[in-house]
């Protein structure tokens, strides 16, 4: 959406000619760093690089690493799928940017977001931050997500709404934490830059990832990031989540995409439920009548369709909506 609002207009002028000065400065910087990790940064905003997942794979894990720079302190958001990507990444951030690691925060639970947890030099575990119930799953080493013992501390490490993480001159603030796509959710919010992290919230997949999602919850996250989208004098200029990036004409869209799938999943479920069908006999149904146009049907997303679907009917029976005896 186009803003006629003139500070921020003045405001995007400033940021761009800003990220432009430091853009050189970082080219320069990465030339003159021999030895220093390829690392394909992108430059998205002032102070804010993403590594992305390679678009030419379809099976790179839904990365983006995403690193906040400012005066010699950085955040890591989400350090990556392994604990190769994590080292990587730290190493670039001293090689190339000349900063030391502040925070390491994770967005969610899922792999992609954790491992690179394994993989980072820490001076404190209170220097790692997540939603609680991604801490409490961590504290005690979590063996699926390869993250040993002691690299978060619950209660220090439990990222809370309404926080504040200051990096260099810059503040991350926690915009909400939500149990939507993973049992924790947390949307991170750079106000100046018009920087938000939804991290598996948005999906750039026709088929978001709704294995463990409590999808009532997830709408309502969504609601969020698109208020925070549609907001007056703070819009969403730079959308980060699963795998992507999105500038801001392309947040409502992707909101929406995510939106309709989760939509349409619940409500061809409880109607095929209700019709009397067995869970399978709608996964079909819906594979058939469905099947995002122009999506191969790769084993991995077949298997994606498969969980979303058990968990649409787990969360519709839990809720008691489901008629008795059905999918059992
Ligand atoms: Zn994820």
């Amino acid at each position: 959406m186009h803003t006629t609002h003139t500070k921020g207009r003045m405001a995007r002028t400033w940021a761009w000619t800003f990220w432009a000065l430091a853009a050189c400065v970082q080219a320069h910087e990465d030339a003159t760093a021999p030895g220093c990790p390829p690392v394909p940064w992108q430059p998205i905003t002032a102070a804010v690089w993403a590594w992305l997942p390679d678009e030419r794979d379809p099976q790179a894990p839904p990365q983006p690493v995403v690193a906040v720079v400012d005066d010699g302190q950085a955040m890591l958001i989400d350090p990556g799928p392994s604990a190769a990507h994590g080292a990587q990444a730290q190493r670039t951030l001293a090689c190339r940017f000349q900063a030391s690691l502040r925070w390491v925060v994770l967005t969610h639970g899922d792999p992609e977001s954790v491992r690179g947890l394994q993989g980072l030099q820490l001076a404190d575990a209170g220097q790692v931050r997540a939603p609680a119930a991604i801490v409490k799953r961590l504290a005690d080493g979590c063996t699926v997500c390869g993250v040993e013992p002691g690299r978060v501390k619950p209660g220090q490490s439990e990222l809370q709404t309404g926080q504040v993480l200051p990096v260099g001159r810059l503040s991350v603030q926690v915009l909400a934490v939500h149990k939507a796509h993973s049992p924790g959710d947390a949307l991170l919010w750079l106000a100046p830059q018009g920087v938000l992290w939804a991290g598996g919230l948005v999906d750039r997949q026709p088929l978001p990832e709704a294995s463990r999602a409590e999808p009532d919850a997830w709408l309502q996250a969504l609601q969020r990031v698109d208020e925070q989208a549609r907001h007056p004098t703070q819009p969403v200029q730079h959308l980060l989540a699963h795998g992507h990036w999105a500038s801001a004409a392309e947040v409502q869209a992707a909101v929406q995409r995510t939106r309709q799938a989760l939509l349409g999943l619940q409500a061809q479920v409880q109607q095929g439920l209700q019709g009397g069908r067995l869970p399978e006999e709608i996964g079909a149904e819906i594979d058939r009548a469905h099947w995002p146009a122009g999506v191969p049907r790769t084993p991995a997303l077949q298997a994606r369709q498969r969980a979303n679907l058990q968990r649409m009917v787990q969360v519709l029976e839990a809720a008691g909506s489901m008629p008795q005896g059905v999918g059992r």
